[in-house]
């Protein structure tokens, strides 16, 4: 439902909770984030966004990159396991996702097939654990989330870590909102304008099927065969 990411020199997981708190009003029911920190770490909970933000306060966790995530579950009930970010089984990729992944359990029969086992009931654990399998080919993030939304059907905006690609995010939409934060050696990931507006007001509107490579300095955006695209500054001139 709401997705908010972070690249930067500040610790990211206040940023993450406070532009998430401006998605609230769009409803949810558990909430997570994912920082890394040389491993990716996550601390998810069902229910209110204060219950996540006292999780993370009591943590020792701290990192300049991460992704945040509140959830509308729309496949698996709202639960602890259930909430976003998910991770691949070895913990070295973590995904928040807003949509519904159509295909979902043709993909998970085909990954239960070649092995993989799962620990919620959404279908969004399946694009990570796709990611995943290609990632195990390729080795190669961006490769490896090509190939995986070449796959899935239905709705998406991802925001994506890569415990051996650290210095990126990577994200991706088909049919669900998401925008790029431009801030100075710092950058934002958001599905929508309220939650990184505190922050900056520069911003890069993702079309569908468009992949923007998010590092701390620098966006690029791709179209799906990795053809970088120009793309306008659009600025935010009104206040929430
Ligand atoms: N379909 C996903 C789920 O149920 C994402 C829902 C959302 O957009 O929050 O977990």
């Amino acid at each position: 439902c709401g997705i908010v990411g972070y690249i930067g020199k500040s610790q990211a997981a206040p940023i993450l909770i406070d532009g998430l708190s401006k998605l609230e009003y769009r409803g949810y029911d558990s909430a997570g984030v994912c920082i890394y920190n040389n491993a990716l770490n996550l601390i998810k909970s069902k229910g209110r966004l204060k219950i996540l933000e006292e999780k993370v306060n009591e943590s020792t966790i701290n990192g300049c990159i991460g992704i945040g995530h509140t959830r509308w579950a729309t496949h698996g009930a709202p639960s602890d396991e259930n909430a976003h970010p998910h991770y691949n089984e070895d913990e070295t990729i973590s995904l928040v996702h807003n949509g519904i992944i159509e295909n979902y359990l043709r993909l998970k029969e085909r990954l239960e097939g070649e092995g993989y086992t799962f620990k919620s009931e959404t279908d969004t654990e399946v694009a990570v654990q796709l990611i995943d399998f290609y990632y195990k080919k390729c080795n190669n993030l961006l490769d490896a989330v090509i190939s995986a939304i070449d796959e899935i059907e239905g709705s998406y905006a991802f925001a994506i870590l890569a415990v051996n690609e650290p210095d990126k995010v990577i994200a991706v939409r088909k049919d669900s909102p998401l925008i790029i934060g431009l801030g100075n050696e710092e950058n934002y990931i958001a599905s929508d304008i309220p939650a990184i507006l505190k922050y900056t007001r520069d911003i890069y509107l993702l079309e569908d099927k468009e992949i923007a490579i998010v590092t701390e300095d620098a966006v690029t955006i791709l179209n799906i065969d990795k053809e970088p695209l120009e793309r306008d500054i659009y600025h935010v001139d009104w206040d929430i």
